[in-house]
């Protein structure tokens, strides 16, 4: 969204970045202020590192690994039972589940909300990894992937060229492959199993890109309902989802407004305020 608003197309600003990065190389890869130049930004480390700087930055009792599976309204607050029998008593609840999940949550109490909820739509999509040793593949890799455009044919909804991209993600001499299956158009195939994907993309591949080696190593994942979409109307909803939220209970995530990672954070940062707020008016301090 930055490079769209930014450079006013996604392709515009690809343009843009390889001329900075070409500019870049020839001042032997260092910007004006000595730093790496690059559109993308990561974790070095996967994207696990976000969860554990959360939780070891976190005060009080973090439980990880456990689900919720009722909220009951309590007095002033809420009682939590987690999925292993254990009860938590809550000041304040913030739902940043999927939304479908925080439907099945708050359904016995407020059905109307919970009927909103569960009308946001999810699509599943599927990633399949590919690795290549790198003297057996022969196309130049001049780019960092392709989205493909609806009208294509194709069965690949994108490829992302990993190891051109980020590349610490790959050792020496090793190319890696991220494809990119279903999503709106074609969620049928995140249900083939992992050798039907994986000779999918490789035949994909293949008629898009040239590629005929055989990976050294190739994988397939699959995040069923992973994407929430935004049918038209969806800003206005997600207003009068918050407005028939009980007290103390928050609505934050993918499901509501933005779904990229930047937003998630966004939105968990003013939820956060909001939830403390709300503490602060309604809770008693403790003596
Ligand atoms: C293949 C793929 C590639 C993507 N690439 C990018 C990208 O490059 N850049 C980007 O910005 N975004 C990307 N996204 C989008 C981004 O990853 C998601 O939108 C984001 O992770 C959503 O965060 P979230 O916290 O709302 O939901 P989730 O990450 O789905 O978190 C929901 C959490 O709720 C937990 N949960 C579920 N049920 C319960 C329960 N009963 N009790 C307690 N907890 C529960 C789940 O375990 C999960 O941890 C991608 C998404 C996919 C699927």
């Amino acid at each position: 969204i930055d490079i769209e608003q930014k450079y006013g197309s996604l392709t515009r600003g690809m343009i843009a970045a390889r001329k900075a990065r070409a500019a870049a190389s020839k001042s032997n890869g260092q910007s004006a202020t000595g730093k790496s130049t690059t559109v993308f930004m990561t974790l070095r480390n996967g994207l696990q590192e976000l969860v554990t700087a959360l939780r070891d930055a976190l005060r009080g009792d973090v439980i990880t690994g456990c689900g919720v599976s009722s909220i009951q309204p309590q007095g002033n607050g809420y009682t939590l039972t987690l999925d292993d029998g254990r009860q938590l008593e809550a000041d304040a609840v913030v739902l940043a589940t999927p939304a479908f999940v925080s439907a099945d949550l708050l359904r016995a109490q407020h059905p109307e909300l919970a009927a909103m909820l569960d009308a946001i739509r999810y699509v599943s999509t599927a990633t399949v990894s590919l690795g290549f040793d790198a003297t057996d593949f022969d196309h130049p890799l001049n780019g960092f992937g392709f989205v493909v455009p609806r009208k294509e044919p194709t069965r690949l909804l994108a490829c992302t060229w990993t190891s051109t991209k980020f590349t610490h993600r790959a050792g020496p001499n090793t190319v890696l492959l991220r494809a990119f299956i279903g999503g709106p158009r074609r969620e049928e195939f995140v249900g083939l199993d992992d050798d039907a994907l994986i000779s999918l993309v490789r035949e994909e591949l293949h008629a898009i890109m040239g590629i005929s080696a055989a990976p050294t190593v190739a994988r397939a994942y699959r995040w069923q309902r992973g994407n929430p979409q935004y049918d038209v109307g969806h800003l206005e909803r997600v207003d009068q989802m918050e407005a028939l939220a009980p007290p103390g209970v928050f609505l934050t995530g993918s499901a509501f407004r933005g779904v990229g990672i930047p937003d998630c954070v966004k939105q968990g940062r003013v939820i956060a305020e909001q939830a403390a707020a709300y503490i602060g008016q309604h809770v008693p301090a403790e003596a």
